[in-house]
């Protein structure tokens, strides 16, 4: 009779113990890449101040109520440029489709090289070193420059890495090279091109090429994008949720990144959870004919 009893109680607990296993191995992560708006979002020279009034905050009869009034322009802190914005009649806020705002994230590590040297841009040799690690950009990817900058935000002399924030002669951060972008256009599928900067051109730009070059071939940029050091260089997948800005040239966005724990360690608990299981009833059986033989 002990026997009998004790089998479907153990496969119980290597059931709950497996499941235990798996559900941890498909740990999903979920990164906010957005720094919050509010007075010291930092916008290119020229644009208006960001405005946050409160409209209400008190006890109306029987319950607290609040609404507030916010007004920005479209081109400050974590941010998109809609391709309309450096290439007339090419897609406006509201018009790109919504699928490219979802894809895989490939984040190119240049922290030494920005570090090294503030007019860094990210060339086709940093691209290579990224496929020569995980294989070929994926369709739809997301293409973000991590050159450590979100540390400097939102300190304006430091994000725009000069004494005098409202020129933008004196601006000295790294970006994309043109060079590097036209690369990804020939030869792979991309959605986006972002960075952890204020502009996909460099500081030291007269001409805005990368802008130019992307808007031309209908692809989005993304500038600001905060906390990259905290995403997977490959396998998350990035989503831009950016206001849908009627007519827009771009707009605020809320940069999200999701992927699941690395997959390597994912193998490990499930060929685990798999020989805890045959333990688990090969004990049982062992256990079951002892009893009955008993
Ligand atoms: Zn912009």
């Amino acid at each position: 009779m002990f026997g009998s009893e004790v089998v479907p109680f153990l496969l119980l607990v290597f059931l709950g113990v497996s499941m235990a296993i798996i559900y941890h191995g498909e740990n999903t992560r979920v990164v906010d890449l957005t720094f919050a708006m509010n007075a010291s979002t930092v916008y290119w020279p020229g644009s208006p101040d960001f405005n946050f009034t409160i409209l209400n905050r008190q006890e109306i009869g029987n319950h607290w109520y609040e609404a507030n009034y916010f007004s920005t322009a479209e081109h400050g802190g974590t941010h998109l440029d809609a391709p309309a914005h450096f290439s007339k009649g090419k897609w406006r806020t509201h018009e790109i489709p919504v699928e490219r705002l979802v894809g895989p994230g490939v984040i190119i590590d240049v922290r030494s090289k920005a570090t090294a040297n503030h007019d860094y841009r990210v060339h086709i040799p940093d691209i290579e070193v990224w496929e020569s690690k995980y294989g070929n950009i994926p369709q739809g990817a997301i293409v973000l420059m991590n050159s450590g900058w979100t540390k400097r935000y939102p300190d304006k002399s430091l994000v725009f890495n000069s004494e005098n924030t409202t020129d933008p002669e004196t601006f000295h951060f790294p970006a994309f090279h043109e060079d590097a972008v036209k690369w990804l256009i020939q030869h792979r599928n991309i959605s986006i091109v972002g960075v952890d900067t204020p502009s996909l051109d460099y500081g030291q730009t007269k001409t805005f090429p990368v802008h130019q070059l992307l808007g031309a071939n209908n692809i989005i940029g993304l500038e600001n994008v905060a906390y990259l050091d905290k995403v997977p260089e490959h396998s998350a997948i990035i989503f831009a949720g950016v206001t849908k800005l009627y007519d827009g040239s771009g707009g605020p966005a809320r940069v999200i990144a999701i992927y699941t724990i690395d997959s390597s360690n994912y193998n490990t608990l499930i060929t685990i959870s798999i020989i805890t299981s045959i333990i688990t009833v090969v004990l049982s059986l062992l256990i079951f004919r002892f009893c009955r033989l008993g």
